[in-house]
């Protein structure tokens, strides 16, 4: 691929090697979220219906902070970190040094189409590496924007776009990069590392997964479900650290599904269909999938759809049995199960029988409950007493593990995600009597003994 071979060669010009350089390319690409704010909000509009007020705060913001970070903050992350020494030691340099991994592929998703290429792109820049980022196809104009803009900020040969869809995909997968930074399904990524693989390249993987919500009978369940229905029904459920389903006792089951109802009102309307702040599926397959997994269950709340808009209403379903399908799968959509426990220890294994999730939410006022939780479950992150806020600080490594996910980013864990930290040691030539005792002759060593 003729643009591969482009951003080879324009890496091995050492251009991204000077830090000014990197502060430059993430000014402009700064540049470009502020200028384009309106045309990136319009495009997701076209894509999935999404709320001109959410793009800004649910992806812009995000990018601009990291950003900033990563400006404000170069010089200390580039920078050689000095280490212990030992005795042999004592007089040489020995420091870590983070240098760049080359070119980059970066695989984005449709359903945040630009913090999941540019997030990742600002750290690949401040590493001082080149990048091919590579958009989804099902976000078509966000795709179509990426493409004509970025290149009109950054250097275009370092930092190149390539559109297309599962084809051109496979064809950069081919090829050899220094790391493969994926964002999606955990299907293709087991695919993505199949064909990293063959060239031991490295790989992140972002990927998804049933993130369990907790909610505790003695939390205020209220503003519990508030919280749930926003990081839910935001995006149309499309997000994958949306609260896939939830888990409570069945006492306070009924109490959920009337706050979830009433904040619905509240939030979307009587009829969400018409609600500019409610979004559509990304596309007709989707909206299949998302349907058939609602079979056979008499929604309490929602159960409407329109496929000519691909709507589906913001949906909740109770008492679902914990071995259905629905609970089996990611549902990566407006529908909402509720799995009731008999407490928090049942509530606990019911989380540790299932794949180790991206994230985990628990709603609780008692913090022996609440560290308790944390520490017999495993999860990618976890916030508690809210859903999905834990993302939002660069401060904390986001990613998943096990089955959601392999390595992590945002902030400084994206800068050291993609780097060498090259470990260096620089000695003088003086002092050549201290290294005789590991020479041969053997007589001569014992002899120092
Ligand atoms: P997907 O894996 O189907 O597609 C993502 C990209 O992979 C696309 O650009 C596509 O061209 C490419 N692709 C698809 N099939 C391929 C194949 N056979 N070979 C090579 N490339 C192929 O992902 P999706 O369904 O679009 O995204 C939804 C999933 O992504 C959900 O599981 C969600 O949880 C996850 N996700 C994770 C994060 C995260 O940050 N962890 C963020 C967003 C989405």
């Amino acid at each position: 691929m003729q643009v591969f071979q482009r951003t080879r060669e324009a890496f091995l010009s050492g251009r991204t090697r000077p830090l000014e350089f990197r502060l430059q390319q993430l000014h402009a690409l700064q540049k470009m979220i502020t200028e384009k704010e309106t045309e990136i909000s319009t495009a997701l509009k076209q894509d999935i219906n999404r709320s001109q007020y959410d793009t800004p705060l649910l992806e812009l913001i995000g990018i601009e902070n990291e950003i900033k970070l990563a400006i404000e903050k170069l010089s200390d992350w580039a920078a050689p970190r000095p280490v212990e020494k030992n005795l042999l030691t004592i007089s040489d340099e020995v420091y870590v040094q983070p240098e760049p991994l080359g070119v980059v592929l970066i695989i984005g998703a449709w359903n945040y189409p630009w913090s999941l290429t540019l997030q990742p792109l600002v750290g690949a820049i401040a590493a001082g590496n080149a990048a091919v980022v590579k958009p989804s196809e099902l976000s078509e104009c966000s795709s179509l924007l990426l493409r004509a803009l970025l290149p009109r900020y950054v250097d275009k040969d370092l930092y190149p776009v390539v559109a297309g869809g599962v084809q051109e995909t496979q064809e950069l997968l081919r090829l050899r990069f220094d790391h493969v930074f994926y964002t999606g399904s955990s299907r293709v990524g087991k695919l993505v590392m199949e064909a990293a693989a063959h060239h031991l390249t490295p790989v992140t993987l972002e990927l998804g997964g049933k993130s369990p919500c907790y909610i505790d009978k003695n939390s205020d369940v209220r503003i519990a479900c508030r919280r749930v229905t926003w990081g839910k029904f935001v995006n149309c459920g499309q997000t994958c650290i949306a609260p896939d389903y939830i888990l409570c006792e069945p006492c306070i089951q009924g109490q959920v599904v009337e706050c979830i109802r009433q904040t619905l009102l509240e939030f979307y309307g009587a009829d969400p269909k018409c609600s500019p702040d409610y979004g559509r599926i990304i596309n007709q397959r989707h909206f299949n999938r998302i349907l058939s997994l609602m079979e056979g269950y008499t929604p309490v709340v929602g159960g409407q759809s329109d496929s000519s808009q691909c709507y589906i209403a913001p949906t909740v379903l109770k008492d679902v049995p914990p071995h259905s399908r629905l609970m089996q799968e990611e549902i990566f959509g407006p529908v909402l199960p509720i799995v009731t426990v008999s407490d928090m220890d049942d509530a606990i294994s019911f989380i540790n029988e299932r794949e180790k999730p991206l994230a985990l939410y628990v709603f609780c006022s008692d913090k022996k409950a609440i560290k308790r939780m944390i520490e017999e479950t495993t999860s990618g992150g976890v916030t508690v007493n809210d859903v999905m806020m834990h993302y939002t600080l660069s401060s904390l490594p986001f990613g998943g593990v096990g089955q959601s996910g392999v390595g992590c980013y945002h902030g400084k864990h994206t800068f050291d995600r993609l780097s060498h930290h090259r470990a260096c040691l620089v000695r003088s030539l003086n002092m050549e009597s201290v290294n005789l005792a590991r020479y041969p002759p053997q007589d001569r060593r014992m002899s120092l003994h």
